[in-house]
């Protein structure tokens, strides 16, 4: 096919009911950890996605009643009028693109502690709360007067949603989340009335929230419908059949069937666990039951991918939450013919921790994710250089390479110098480790974007010394030399290193993805809780080493639960034959042996072991950087203006915390210095006393 017209299908206008999407891209709603605390940054974070390009622009949940709210988790809120104006700051911003604002609307029903309301939760059937928090509190079962209460609170909700000026009204029933589910599935509808037992009866709210919904938006706004496509529970459940089932009895029903996987950890599966385009088959077929268009996600990051599930027939939207966070112009590069720009994913589902632990979501690819309106940063332009300067950047890592980028991007004249022949630093290792090849992704894209710039020079293969620094005169100079793995033990359990007789060998992350493979009987000890020690037992025992991962907490890689893949990591672990012993601490190695301690009673126990991988901590290596401030007084004859710490070499966290000090540093090089005493972002104050002025 002709190359020029290869996508062309991806930007066809395709109709949603009364309205039309000026293309096939569609940002499915997604949390951001911002919700009705941050609405600013949240309009903003939508805003810049339609600018760069997406059709269908949608808000996360938001909740349609007090009665029904998933505290902790910060959504949206649809309570009373007072939440309009928060929401059409969203819809304009969307609109302001010629995108469709869409939001999505939830009760949380059996998924709603209601922490904050303080309300008696109420469902289909009376069950203990089901959430991440796993609150000590039930929902009691709906009465009939209480699904007409329902009923008029979608109303309500309904007509907040227009006249905020949203264009797609999404009822959401899938991920477990929503009453429609609720109701729509067996598990957590036990009812014997006319809205319990057969699918017919369990889809009459549905039926008549849809109705209500028509009555309400006339023909203003389209009506959608987002479902699960299978709950992947064993035992009776809404499985994939019955959604068949479902949208056959009602094809005409909604203006459009927005589908989704099984639990929010089915549908935003890593990529450790699930291919690019992993629902195809629930999906596939679905479209040929209805008229209406039918949205499906995937990760989808590859435009061929996109144009073969349209042209199969299998979506007529390409649905995608993460692809669109980390790259909000993924649509304008794919008409432009920029494919080898787009920032790719890479399926690590950092920002689902920004959900989960209510804080503010981040990117590992675009630092600029949920800084747009806070910071002013924007994912694809830079504010020009502010003089003609220069800018030594030493080690590429995903924070060296993430700062000579942007600099680049500013025009700055910059120079990146790496120890080591291939850049990436920490990326260029974990990438070949199981199942973090997309990891990749984040060194890939930084060079191809930095070698294709003229004021970018790269050197490769080149270890700077402190003398080699000062010699060169740069104006600023960036160290992103990134950490190294402990070896000592010390963590959280451990905060000094702990006994060891040297009669084991003792290798940590670096040893192995230096190549070092331990044999025989291996302790992975794991005080680092994130993916490394479950990544590295799992690679241990591929390797035919009888391996035993022990933790100090209660789950292994306990912090992934904060990425939704804690449970598919200890399948995992447990299908290569891997003893996982939680509660467990490494007390110390003595005379062969390791000898474990129950983190909760100190009762000891023993046994022999051939090497022990110590994933505990890592230590900054700011050994350059400490040599230089040993000689600060001869920068300035040097011509040095400044030299700053960034990533891995300033502290220790994930990558995406070295993207974001690489972005951070190329955009304040050339700022008055961070005194600290200012915030450095924006936030929304509520003041409890309207018109108050300090008194000076
Ligand atoms: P971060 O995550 O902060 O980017 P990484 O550990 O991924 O940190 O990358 C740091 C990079 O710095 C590594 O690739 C390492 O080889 C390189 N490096 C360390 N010291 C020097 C040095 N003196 N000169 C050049 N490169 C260095
Ligand atoms: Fe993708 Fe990771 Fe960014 Fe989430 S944080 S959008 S999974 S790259």
């Amino acid at each position: 096919m002709d190359d020029s017209t290869r996508y062309d299908i991806l930007f066809e206008p395709v109709p949603i009911g009364p309205v039309v999407a000026k293309n096939r891209f569609y940002q499915v709603p997604h949390c951001n950890g911002g919700g009705y605390r941050d609405p600013s940054a949240v309009a903003e974070m939508r805003r810049i996605k339609a600018e760069g390009g997406w059709g269908v622009g949608f808000t996360e949940q938001g909740e349609i009643h007090h009665t029904g709210e998933i505290t902790p988790y910060i959504e949206l809120h649809l309570w009373d009028d007072d939440d309009i104006p928060a929401l059409a700051k969203m819809a304009d911003g969307i609109h302001e693109f010629d995108a469709l604002a869409g939001i999505e609307l939830a009760y949380s029903g059996v998924n709603g502690p209601n922490l904050y309301s303080r309300e008696v939760p109420m469902s289909a059937t009376a069950l203990p709360i089901r959430t991440f928090t796993s609150d000590p509190v039930s929902a009691r079962s709906m009465t009939r007067r209480d699904i007409r209460d329902l009923i008029r609170w979608h109303r309500n909700a309904f007509r907040r949603a227009k006249t905020a000026g949203y264009d797609l009204i999404c009822l959401y029933g899938a991920h477990g989340f929503g009453i429609i589910q609720h109701f729509l599935s067996p598990v957590t509808n036990h009812r014997t009335d006319e809205y319990g037992g057969s699918l017919k009866n369990r889809s009459r709210l549905m039926r008549e929230l849809v109705s209500e919904a028509r009555d309400v938006v006339g023909d203003r706004c389209a009506v959608t419908l987002r479902l699960c496509l299978d709950e992947m529970v064993e035992g009776a459940r809404f499985s994939n059949s019955e959604l068949r089932d479902l949208v056959a009895m009602h094809s005409d029903l909604p203006d459009l069937w927005d589908l989704a996987h099984g639990t929010w950890e089915d549908c935003s599966g890593p990529s450790r666990f699930r291919e690019e385009g992993a629902q195809e088959n629930l999906v596939k077929g679905i479209r040929e039951l209805t008229l209406k268009p039918v949205v499906g996600v995937g990760r989808f990051t590859s435009p061929d991918l996109m144009v073969r599930q349209v042209r199969s027939g299998t979506l007529d939207f390409i649905g995608a939450a993460r692809p669109s966070i980390a790259d909000p112009f993924l649509p304008n590069k794919i008409r432009d013919g920029q494919i080898e720009d787009i920032r790719e994913c890479i399926g690590c589902n950092l920002c689902i921790t920004g959900d989960m632990t209510m804080s503010l979501s981040r990117c590992t690819q675009n630092a600029s994710f949920m800084e747009e309106w806070r910071k002013g940063w924007h994912p694809e332009r830079f504010a020009p250089r502010s003089g003609d300067e220069s800018v030594l950047v030493v080690g590429a890592g995903p924070a060296g390479m993430e700062a000579a980028r942007v600099l680049g991007e500013r025009g700055y004249r910059v120079t990146l110098a790496e120890r080591e022949t291939v850049l990436g630093g920490r990326v260029a290792r974990e990438r070949k480790l199981p199942g973090l090849s997309a990891w990749g992704r984040v060194a890939d894209y930084r060079e191809h974007r930095i070698r294709r710039m003229a004021n970018v020079e790269i050197y490769p293969g080149s270890e700077l010394t402190v003398d080699d620094v000062l010699e060169f005169g740069f104006d600023h100079v960036a160290i992103a030399t990134g950490s190294i793995w402990r070896r000592d033990g010390v963590a959280r359990y451990h905060v000094r290193a702990l006994d060891n007789d040297g009669s084991v060998a003792i290798l940590t992350p670096d040893d192995l993805m230096g190549e070092t493979i331990p044999t025989g009987r291996v302790l992975v000890y794991d005080d680092d809780h994130y993916y490394m020690g479950g990544v590295l037992a799992e690679l241990a025992a591929m390797e035919g080493a009888e391996t035993i991962v022990a933790t100090p907490a209660a789950r292994v890689s306990e912090w992934t639960v904060n990425t939704l893949e804690q449970s598919a990591v200890h399948r995992r672990l447990a299908e290569r034959g891997v003893c996982i012993l939680p509660s467990t601490a490494l007390e110390r190695i003595d005379r062969g042996r390791a000898i474990l301690a129950c983190s909760y009673t100190g009762e000891t126990s023993d046994f022999e072991i051939d090497a022990v991988v110590m994933v505990t901590s890592q230590e900054s290596d700011s050994r350059l950087w400490t040599s230089l401030e040993a000689r600060r007084e001869e920068w300035a004859d040097r011509g040095i203006r400044s030299i700053r710490l960034i990533g891995d070499a300033l502290s220790p966290a994930p990558i995406a915390w070295a993207v974001y000090s690489g972005y951070r540093y190329a955009q304040t090089v050339d700022g008055p210095n961070d005194d600290g005493d200012a915030l450095p972002f924006r936030r929304e104050v509520v003041s409890p006393v309207p018109g108050f002025r300090l008194r000076s």
